[in-house]
């Protein structure tokens, strides 16, 4: 059964310094926002279904539901708003993004956020260890403790702009290591306290 039903799916870009400068990008002054559709979330040992480009990339997140309705919630308050955390994996059409493209279809495509395998509610988001493996090989490493903006401050500023639903999802962006995805590829997002997130990636048909 899908446990996530968000109205809305809120990711964060270059959120590790190291991951902005990986893409040549800076570090950012404030949170970069954008919004991935519902319609394109899938959860662990469904399919991620690769569309037809060069560069079609994993991004391995913490993700973090959100339990209460929330409007302008201070930093202070804003993790008593939160349901639990997730593993998630952003995934992204690098080349479209690297042209100019909108986010929302780089990162929008079907199957293009897959979340879980659980929703876990004891966990301190700013220190637990980040592992994303491609076919068992360790690519993405971190602790989100490196994270430029913390995940009370991303709700903080979020709540500012937009409410925040109960079971919307943030996705809190991704540590260096980033790469391609390759039809028959099995990739998996490994949080510490959560557990796995594993997808395979199958053609478009
Ligand atoms: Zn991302």
């Amino acid at each position: 059964m899908n446990q996530f039903a968000p109205t809305k799916i809120i990711g964060i870009g270059r959120n590790y310094a190291k991951h902005a400068r990986e893409l040549g990008n800076d570090v950012p002054e404030s949170p970069i926002a954008f919004l991935k559709p519902p319609s394109s979330v899938v959860t662990s040992g469904q399919v991620i279904v690769r569309p037809d480009f060069q560069r079609v990339d994993y991004e391995g997140e913490l993700a973090v539901v959100i339990g209460k309705r929330c409007v302008r919630v201070g930093g202070d308050d804003a993790l008593n708003y939160v349901e639990g955390y997730t593993c998630a994996n952003d995934i992204t059409v690098r080349d479209l993004q690297r042209k100019g493209g909108p986010w929302s279809v780089a990162k929008g495509m079907d199957t293009f956020c897959p979340l879980g395998p659980a929703i876990v509610a004891n966990l301190n988001p700013q220190n637990v260890l980040l592992r994303t493996t491609v076919n068992g090989e360790v690519r993405q490493e971190a602790n989100t403790s490196e994270m430029v903006f913390s995940v009370a401050e991303i709700i903080s500023y979020l709540s500012s702009v937009m409410t925040l639903e109960i079971g919307d999802v943030i996705l809190t962006g991704t540590p260096a290591g980033v790469g391609n995805l390759d039809i028959g590829d099995e990739v998996s997002v490994t949080i510490e306290g959560i557990g796995t997130l594993t997808n395979k990636v199958v053609s478009h048909g």
